[in-house]
């Protein structure tokens, strides 16, 4: 692997309790009584500390860390870079909003996303706070921009859990059910699910295409649409890699019909698929591109960046927040950015692909649940299904094989619209031995479970 874990926890999984541990379960009775049950965990280990590719216990256990509290510490946790640069802003301060006083760190931000997102025409960014955030925004330009209502989005597409987002958000449980009613203007259209697409994946792209666009024109009418949002990578919705064909089309049928072509890449930018922003994979130049999750190595940001005459489009103090673009955040963008660079993360999230697709490829051949492997980089993902004939999604054996792996402590998620994908998001400086150990473990879930 190119790049190298900075110093911290050592890079070696070690159990010396069962998981969770007694520690983490004493502070599991006390989340259970002081926090809202809304709020779920998938794994009730309670970090003590965490670098690399393991995170450390409060028992003393050291688990391998394929999910990086959901492709957000891309650099690891605590990378160097972002602890020097975060501790020093820390100490220089902690807060002005940025419109109230500026400071040079927001606009150094800015300036990173200008040259490193697709395009070279003129960009501007906007910061925030959350992905669910910079999407809201990334609607709001649009509609300032175009002065039309209507939003299109996909089937298994995920954008957040406010309001709006909920509205964006395809799947009922659990990010909607009883949250409801949901913001209007919000009209959702197929996408080309390979996989799952009834004339095979050869098809999907340009009969997906056509069948978005057709009822995109007939139900809704592409003069009154502002905006077209998509991730490229479609995240909690499966890892669905929309089939070729089918994005350069949606994003031609965008421009030619003045729509504000937008790429979600909150989960998969920042080196996440082997480039730094997986819209680059098709020669995709959007309109706008929202971003957070790995662009701070853990502290919270995002951003909406794109060409300077639509953002511009927004009123002075028709965006904006209190905390969006906090110095210490900033800083820490720039401290990921820098490690992305130094230790080349975008190659090292293309050798994870390699390893973990060719041991993923061998498991399949004996394990048929494996009904599809895909993904790019360093987000990889299995789905799983009953019998690789009729594709009947297994969610029960996808939450079978992650409990099985949290036991052996190695820390994977699971998604998609049926519940059925298994999904890997290791932290792309993880070790490859520790990459090989974890990849050891789903294959030994899976020779007992199936
Ligand atoms: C996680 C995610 C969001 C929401 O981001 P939050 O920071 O959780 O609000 C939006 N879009 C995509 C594609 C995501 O993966």
């Amino acid at each position: 692997m190119t790049a190298t874990p900075t110093a911290g926890v050592p890079q070696e999984r070690r159990l010396v309790t069962a998981i969770p541990g007694p520690k983490s379960a004493e502070l599991l009775a006390r989340k259970q009584a002081a926090v809202a049950d809304g709020i779920g965990v998938t794994l009730p280990v309670f970090t003590a500390r965490a670098s690399g590719g393991i995170l450390e216990d409060v028992d003393g256990n050291r688990l391998i860390d394929f999910g990086s509290g959901i492709a957000v510490t891309s650099v690891g946790n605590s990378a160097e870079a972002v602890v020097r640069r975060a501790t020093r802003q820390l100490a220089d301060f902690t807060h002005t909003c940025f419109m109230v006083t500026p400071y040079e760190g927001y606009v150094e931000v800015a300036e990173a996303l200008a040259e490193l997102t697709p395009g070279d025409h003129a960009k501007k960014s906007a910061l925030f706070n959350s992905g669910a955030e910079a999407v809201e925004n990334a609607v709001k330009i649009a509609r300032a921009y175009t002065k039309r209502p209507a939003v299109i989005v996909f089937d298994h597409g995920y954008h957040g859990r406010t309001n709006l987002t909920m509205a964006l958000t395809s799947k009922n449980m659990p990010y909607k059910n009883g949250f409801g009613p949901f913001a209007p203007e919000v009209y959702r259209v197929p996408v080309a699910y390979g996989y799952r697409w009834p004339t095979g994946p050869e098809n999907a792209g340009p009969e997906a295409a056509a069948q978005a666009i057709d009822q995109i024109t007939k139900q809704v009418g592409a003069e009154n649409v502002a905006a077209i949002i998509i991730e490229p990578v479609l995240g909690e919705g499966g890892f669905i890699e929309p089939a070729k064909g089918f994005l350069p089309a949606i994003q031609k049928f965008a421009n030619d019909n003045g729509i504000v072509f937008v790429a979600d890449e909150i989960q998969s930018g920042f080196c996440r698929t082997g480039q730094w922003f997986a819209s680059e994979d098709e020669g995709l130049v959007p309109d706008l591109i929202t971003t957070a999750k790995g662009i701070a190595g853990g502290l919270p940001l995002a951003a909406v960046t794109g060409r300077a005459e639509i953002m511009d489009a927004a009123h002075a103090g028709g965006l904006g927040g209190t905390y969006g673009g906090n110095p210490v955040a900033c800083a820490a963008a720039l401290g990921s950015i820098e490690t992305m660079k130094e230790l080349d993360l975008n190659a090292a999230a293309k050798r994870i692909e390699e390893v973990m697709k060719s041991r993923l490829g061998a498991m399949q051949e004996k394990f048929p649940a494996i009904g599809d492997i895909r993904g790019r980089g360093a987000m990889i993902a299995v789905e799983l299904v009953k019998d690789p004939e009729s594709k009947e999604p297994d969610a029960a054996l996808a939450g079978a094989l992650a409990k099985a792996c949290h036991a052996e402590g190695l820390i994977v998620l699971t998604c998609g619209t049926y519940g059925n994908v298994l999904r890997f998001l290791p932290p792309l400086v993880i070790d490859e031995n520790l990459l090989n150990e974890g990849l050891d473990i789903i294959e030994a879930a899976f020779a007992a479970q199936v």
